[in-house]
């Protein structure tokens, strides 16, 4: 389970302006379907209104046929693993912020999680069992180190619907290729809804959809959407 419907979402942030205008489109349970298009065409916009950071101006999100509306935030919190473009980490230890101690996750599955985001060494120099604390007066974390924590995090969590807004974008070509493996194992069997810029980034999804001036413009397989 995890399908997911859009059906015929409109949204904006300000009144004078759209920024969905009917969006419809599924992601059938276990499948992966991306989304591409340019910048500001409401990508990311998308994941917030499956999150409930916003709620839909008209049309509706449904989870399993449930309205997403009629779930509180902390529930779909526990199916839906996110893992954003910028990542905001709590301040408290590395090992915390991937989740030891926070949904029965044990020192070992936190560890193998930190080795899947390449984080293992990162962790396995902090003293005495992670003490050390990210944040303001601990210790800084580069834009794709924090990505690599979040990515963990979501490795760890394996939750039923994957959330992967730009997921990579702070990492190098090198890193980026080898923890994108890393994050389709996770997302095989898994529902995915997967962000990206560049559509060489989502050649594996079961269906692409390009974002255009808040509707669906194309939609199709990987190889279709090279031939436009
Ligand atoms: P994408 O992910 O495709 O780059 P976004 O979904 O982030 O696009 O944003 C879509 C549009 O909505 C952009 O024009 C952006 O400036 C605007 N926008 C995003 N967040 C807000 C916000 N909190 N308030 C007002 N406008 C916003
Ligand atoms: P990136 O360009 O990959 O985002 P940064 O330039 O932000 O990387 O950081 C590079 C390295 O410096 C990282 O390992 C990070 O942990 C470290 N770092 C960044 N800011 C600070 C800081 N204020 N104090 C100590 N180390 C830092």
């Amino acid at each position: 389970d995890g399908a997911i419907a859009f059906k015929d979402v409109h949204f904006s942030y300000d009144p004078d302006r759209q920024i969905l205008k009917g969006v419809t489109f599924e992601v059938p349970a276990g499948k992966t379907v991306a989304v591409v298009g340019p910048s500001g065409a409401g990508k990311s916009t998308l994941s917030r209104l499956l999150y409930r950071f916003y709620d839909v101006t008209s049309g509706s999100i449904e989870i399993d046929g449930q309205d997403v509306r009629s779930v509180t935030q902390a529930s779909l919190r526990k199916v839906i693993g996110m893992v954003p473009q910028d990542t905001v980490l709590f301040n408290d230890t590395i090992a915390y912020n991937i989740g030891y101690g926070q949904f029965g996750a044990s020192r070992e599955q936190v560890e193998e999680a930190a080795e899947s985001a390449q984080i293992a060494g990162f962790i396995a120099t902090l003293p005495k069992g992670y003490e050390t604390e990210v944040g303001e007066r601990g210790l800084k974390l580069s834009g794709g180190e924090k990505q690599r924590v979040a990515i963990a995090r979501t490795l760890l969590k394996a939750p039923p619907i994957l959330i992967l807004d730009e997921a990579t974008s702070a990492l190098d070509t090198h890193t980026e290729r080898e923890i994108q493996a890393s994050l389709d194992d996770v997302s095989k069997n898994r529902t995915t809804l997967v962000i990206a810029h560049r559509l060489s980034t989502v050649v594996g999804a079961d269906e692409i959809l390009v974002l255009k001036d808040g509707v669906v413009a194309e939609r199709g397989k990987h190889a279709d959407l090279m031939a436009l």
